[in-house]
């Protein structure tokens, strides 16, 4: 039987975990007022936005906070019910991890939005004969779907070429990394990885810039699907995973050996991977996660004010690879 909760039962040790879901459930009912107080907000975010509006729309950044809420409570819960390996939700795998969410925010308001603008003004004055105009004719609904499925399916594709080029490999095996997947880990990616995912995205997105339709739900899905597949998850999702990415399939995808390497590229759906036979077979495998590199910074056991050495350090760790690698002839 559960022991009833009075005052002399809650011991002193417990208090900083209900001072945390006292805050957890005041950060929920502030997500909720502003979700559906947005006719107030949108005026007044959309006036403080200012330069900023390019990446962060104001109805973005309205709905976002409860999505976020929403995704964290369900992905800790999970976490807790069904987990795959026994680390605190608040490892020092989370913290690093949620070192790197702000910094890749940063880089890219401050640096990416910047060159993919200046790929956009390359198109426009040399490519725009490339652009398939027939799109824009096509009914609203059918332009949604084949946008959500083409930027899908580039996702899909640039993420097979970053593995398969030995050079874009040492800046994506950062984001592969990750002993302790947690839900923050979508966050760790190089910006050089990231640069060069846009880039190998760039044209065909822009060869269909006419099938694009923003769905405001659809973009806030994009944007926390991958934390909850990230999560330390026991959980393949049933039939649903024959369309989309799991927590169990893209563990897959981060193994640190052989044979579940280089299998499930997917971003959101994973039909791709059925499609061209780079689905790993067995739905129910979760192996440990990680990279074969005994020299990579790790940040196992340090508590959360020593992690920004190791930021640092997996910021500059692909760069002394290829320079090691460069001196002693190898490719
Ligand atoms: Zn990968
Ligand atoms: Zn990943």
């Amino acid at each position: 039987m559960q022991e009833e909760l009075t005052p002399e039962t809650i011991s002193s040790s417990a208090w900083p975990g209900y001072l945390l879901l006292a805050a957890w459930l005041t950060a929920g009912a502030v997500a909720i007022v502003m979700a559906f107080g947005s006719q107030h907000v949108l005026p007044l975010l959309d006036g403080m936005l200012g330069p900023l509006k390019h990446h962060v729309t104001a109805e973005k950044a309205v709905y976002s906070p409860l999505a976020y809420f929403c995704l964290l409570s369900v992905v800790y819960l999970l976490e807790r019910r069904v987990p795959v390996r026994d680390q605190a939700f608040f490892s020092a795998s989370f913290w690093q991890d949620a070192l790197w969410y702000p910094g890749s925010m940063l880089f890219r308001i401050l640096f990416l939005g910047w060159y993919v603008a200046l790929l956009h003004t390359l198109y426009q004055q040399y490519f725009q004969f490339l652009t398939i105009e027939a799109v824009s004719d096509w009914h609203p609904a059918l332009r949604f779907i084949a946008a959500a499925l083409l930027a899908d399916f580039t996702r899909w594709l640039s993420h097979l070429i970053r593995h398969k080029v030995p050079l874009f490999w040492r800046f994506h095996a950062v984001h592969h990394s990750q002993r302790n997947l947690n839900l923050f880990t979508d966050a760790r990616v190089h910006p050089v990885d990231h640069m060069i995912s846009a880039t190998l995205r760039f044209l065909p997105l822009m060869m269909f810039s006419n099938a694009t339709v923003v769905i405001l739900l659809w973009a806030i899905f994009e944007t926390v699907y991958p934390k909850f597949y990230h999560g330390n998850i026991r959980l393949n999702l049933g039939p649903l995973r024959y369309i989309l990415v799991t927590p169990q399939s893209h563990r897959v995808h981060h193994a640190s050996e052989a044979p579940y390497r280089d299998k499930n590229f997917g971003f959101t759906f994973s039909i791709w991977d059925r499609l061209f036979g780079t689905h790993y077979k067995d739905d129910n495998a979760y192996p440990e996660t990680g990279v074969q590199d005994e020299a990579y910074p790790v940040e196992d056991g340090l508590n959360p004010r020593d992690q920004a050495g190791v930021f640092m350090r997996l910021l500059i760790h692909p760069f002394l690879h290829i320079s090691r690698t460069n001196k002693r002839g190898e490719h």
